[in-house]
């Protein structure tokens, strides 16, 4: 008889989008008269289409693929030479990584949940709270955790909670942990870390012999030039971090999948005689058995994103997004809300009135501005008492957002 992974077991079902589907079908059956009025801000999904230079590299790479001289079969595991030397040159050019440090992919979120692969069992695992979904869930799959309590908290995850008390930022743990998953700008408090938070952590993996898996997906939106994009600029970082970055939120490639993982040959594990390995060599074997490379034409549409004109148009979408955002926060501000994170990220998080949970806020403004946002205790306990509201949206859903929450004050 075949047996099964009983880890996958212990994952709680699918909770949050499922749970916000049903209560919006629920009030769109109820009140058929305003079904068209809902606006969703939940999903973290884009909503611009693909730059043009984009397109147009896609379309050629398409057609080389179809005429024999220019016909390419399968390509390079790791990501053709000609992305991954741009990548290099155009973000990070001063940072000393290597072009054969870069891992190309078909996505981040697959990236942060196969890089377990080259990690032994034992290890002890930090994740932020609130936090992306996958971090969590990729880790009851490889064993990593026991089970869940009613609250949703696995057994043997150290957990960081995040708040306004600490700013979004968590304390450094007291208890020695071995991966420490951080994603900044963060999904989904929209906050960022400064150059002294992200040196302390750098510090403690030193220190503590871990490795910081850090997830810059949204860096793209950073604004203010004091706040680091890369775990890279901090000193040390080379030693002990792992950084992923994709093409889904910048380039609006959600639906195209490409993205990469920043991995410096001077980081290693211990292996069980106790010798030092370099994980480069091991994500390189696990990427070279397991994947067969990123789509030619997706990989040239990629390289699109960093040419001069692909630059101004990936530009032009940030900027429409983070305006989005400021008139989200704007209009969050003047209902007397307090409101976190939108500045150098496409989320924006929000404080609960006093007695109101995630979800009632959820249902407030689904019922009296049929407007869709993310429950934060969806992401985690420490997100009970904020909702997320999401600026991937056009201008024209937005604007007509922050009338209703204007109404919602009257
Ligand atoms: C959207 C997102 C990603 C990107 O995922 P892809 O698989 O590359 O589309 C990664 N991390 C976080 C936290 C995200 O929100």
């Amino acid at each position: 008889m075949a047996t099964i992974n009983s880890n996958f077991l212990k994952l709680k079902a699918g909770y949050l989008f499922p749970e916000i589907a049903r209560r919006v079908k629920a009030y769109t059956e109820a009140n058929p008269d305003k079904a068209d009025r809902v606006i969703r801000c939940g999903i973290g999904d884009v909503t611009e289409p693909l730059p043009p230079s984009v397109v147009k590299a896609m379309h050629e790479g398409v057609d080389e693929m179809g005429c024999r001289d220019t016909f390419k079969g399968y390509g390079p595991e790791q990501g053709y030479a000609f992305l991954r030397e741009a990548i290099v040159e155009n973000q990070y050019a001063e940072l000393g990584i290597a072009a054969d440090e870069i891992f190309i992919s078909d996505g981040s979120k697959c990236d942060t949940g196969n890089i377990l692969d080259i990690f032994g069992a034992g290890n002890t695992i930090a994740i932020t709270d609130p936090v992306y979904p996958v971090y969590v869930d990729t880790n009851v799959m490889a064993g990593n955790t026991g089970d869940a309590d009613p609250s949703g908290a696995y057994a043997g995850l150290v957990y960081l909670p995040c708040n306004a008390e600490n700013d979004f930022s968590p304390a450094i743990p007291e208890e020695k942990v071995d991966l420490i998953y951080l994603c900044y700008p963060n999904n989904p408090t929209g906050t960022t870390a400064t150059r002294e938070q992200l040196a302390a952590w750098v510090k403690y993996a030193k220190e503590n012999d871990s490795v910081i898996l850090f997830d810059a997906a949204y860096e793209a939106f950073i604004s203010d030039p004091a706040i680091p994009r890369s775990i890279f600029e901090i000193e040390g970082a080379k030693d002990c971090a792992i950084e992923f970055r994709s093409f889904s939120k910048n380039g609006g490639f959600t639906g195209v999948r490409c993205g990469y993982v920043v991995l410096p040959k001077s980081v290693t594990g211990k292996a069980a005689d106790g010798s030092r390995v370099p994980l480069h060599q091991l994500w390189n074997r696990r990427q070279s058995t397991k994947f067969n490379g990123a789509s030619y034409p997706v990989q040239k549409a990629a390289a699109a994103v960093f040419s001069p004109q692909g630059k101004k148009e990936v530009a032009a979408l940030i900027e429409h997004y983070m305006g989005n955002a400021k008139l989200l926060r704007e209009a969050a501000i003047a209902l007397g809300l307090k409101v976190y994170g939108g500045e150098n990220a496409p989320y924006v998080w929000i404080a609960c009135p006093d007695g109101v949970d995630s979800w009632g806020m959820f249902d407030k403004m689904l019922n009296e501005a049929q407007v869709v946002v993310t429950p934060g205790s969806g992401f985690g306990s420490a997100g009970e008492g904020y909702f997320r509201v999401s600026a991937f949206n056009s201008r024209d859903n937005v604007e007509e957002v922050c009338r209703r929450l204007k109404a919602l004050v009257a």
